[in-house]
């Protein structure tokens, strides 16, 4: 039986951990923290593929979709995911975009549609019609979010009834190799843990993790910074983007916000309340768009850094040159996961190469520099 530590109980190790001892593996998962203690209890998490490129990466993203609407029929019911769709409208000078991205979607059979006002108003009712103005609104119903740190849960706990054992609040430091092949990996005290084969899915922290016992992929982490209302009198049931703030329920009432700009006007190195001005700003951009809420103040914010390799798209399979190691770093981590899982412990169990992965190699950064 195959002997296999996954590192990081996010969404994507606690994924591939279950996907693997599924298949048969005895898996052991060590995590630094708690499950779903890094960036996967600090995102948005939107479920989609509606700004997703080139058509490669655009397919990999619906796979997630599909693999989460799936879980159903396999759990039962997925209480950690929720659909209803995504609304959306722009400001003047992004609309020609919109319209393209919309009429591309649809040609790639994506769900993307338009909707007029009664319809936003039977959907959203506490929206505001003057803040959409004469706007467009582009509606996308098979969009959703999750709440990833209840689905990471649920995917270690499966796991667990298959056998696989968790380990929390341990800090791995690096890899043992032996002869170009991994034996396991070495802990924060100093214990070695063996497997046949490890599976680095730290996220933002990936190369911390390693250290120099591996290559590392290189990435370009972003700031992310969301923000939580207390519960409001505020019936929203789906994702709703728009010119000055995006925001989606997040449980009994409170909504969850990003903007994109804000993003960048935040330290996440400064731990004391980080974006206390920011946050109050993104809260008043939202009560323009729900007057019905306010007066309101922010009940708290999160800031973190995604897990972004270099040139953006996910880095998921070997490292050449070691053996025993395979990597799972991405972005859009929360869509992707169902599927990556699933699709990597088949490849790492099987020994195969699945297509879907092709354009999305680790390997693709270790390439010689052409003379
Ligand atoms: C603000 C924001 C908004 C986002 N919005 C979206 C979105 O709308 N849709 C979407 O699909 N994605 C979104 N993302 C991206 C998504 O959240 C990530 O891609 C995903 O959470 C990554 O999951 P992960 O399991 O790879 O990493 P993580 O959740 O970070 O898990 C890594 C785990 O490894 C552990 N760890 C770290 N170092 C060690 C070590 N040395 N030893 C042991 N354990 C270790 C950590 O404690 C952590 O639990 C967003 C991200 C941010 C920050």
């Amino acid at each position: 039986m195959a002997n296999i530590i996954v590192v990081g109980a996010g969404v994507v190790g606690t994924s591939v951990a279950y996907r693997l001892a599924q298949a048969g593996a005895k898996v052991t998962v060590i995590e630094a923290t708690r499950v779903g203690g890094g960036t996967s209890g600090i995102s948005f998490a939107w479920t989609n593929s509606c700004n997703k490129a080139p058509r490669s990466y655009h397919d990999l993203n619906v796979a997630g979709m599909q693999a989460h609407a799936a879980l159903k029929e396999e759990f039962g019911a997925t209480p950690w995911w929720h659909g209803g769709g995504r609304i959306e409208w722009k400001a003047e000078a992004d609309r020609e975009d919109q319209r393209a991205k919309v009429g591309r979607l649809q040609d790639w059979g994506y769900a993307a549609e338009w909707i007029d006002r009664k319809q936003l108003a039977e959907l959203e009712p506490d929206i505001d019609p003057r803040a959409v103005g004469d706007a467009p609104i582009a509606f996308y119903p098979k969009d959703g979010w999750l709440d990833p740190v209840v689905y990471a849960h649920a995917m270690m706990s499966a796991a667990r009834k298959l056998g696989a054992a968790l380990r929390i609040q341990t800090k791995v430091t690096g890899l043992v190799v032996e002869g170009g092949k991994v034996k396991g990996v070495r802990s924060e005290s100093g214990e070695v843990i063996g497997a046949d084969l490890v599976v680095n899915c730290t996220g933002r922290w990936s190369n911390d993790t390693i250290g120099e016992t591996a290559p590392n992929v290189p990435l370009a982490p972003t700031v992310g910074f969301l923000v939580f209302t207390p519960p409001v009198p505020a019936s929203i049931q789906r994702v709703v983007a728009t010119p000055t703030c995006d925001f989606r329920p997040d449980g009994a009432g409170r909504l969850m916000l990003h903007w994109g700009p804000a993003d960048a006007l935040v330290n996440p190195e400064i731990t004391d309340r980080p974006g206390t001005e920011q946050a109050a700003d993104l809260v008043d951009r939202l009560t323009k768009i729900l007057p019905g809420i306010a007066p309101v103040k922010p009940e708290a914010s999160r800031v973190t850094k995604r897990p972004i390799p270099k040139d953006g798209f996910s880095a998921i399979g070997p490292v050449p040159g070691l053996d025993g190691y395979y990597v799972m770093v991405t972005h859009s981590g929360v869509t992707l996961s169902p599927a990556l899982g699933a699709i990597a412990a088949d490849e790492i169990m099987r020994g195969v190469a699945r297509k879907e992965l092709a354009d999305f190699r680790p390997e693709r950064f270790f390439r010689p520099a052409r003379p």
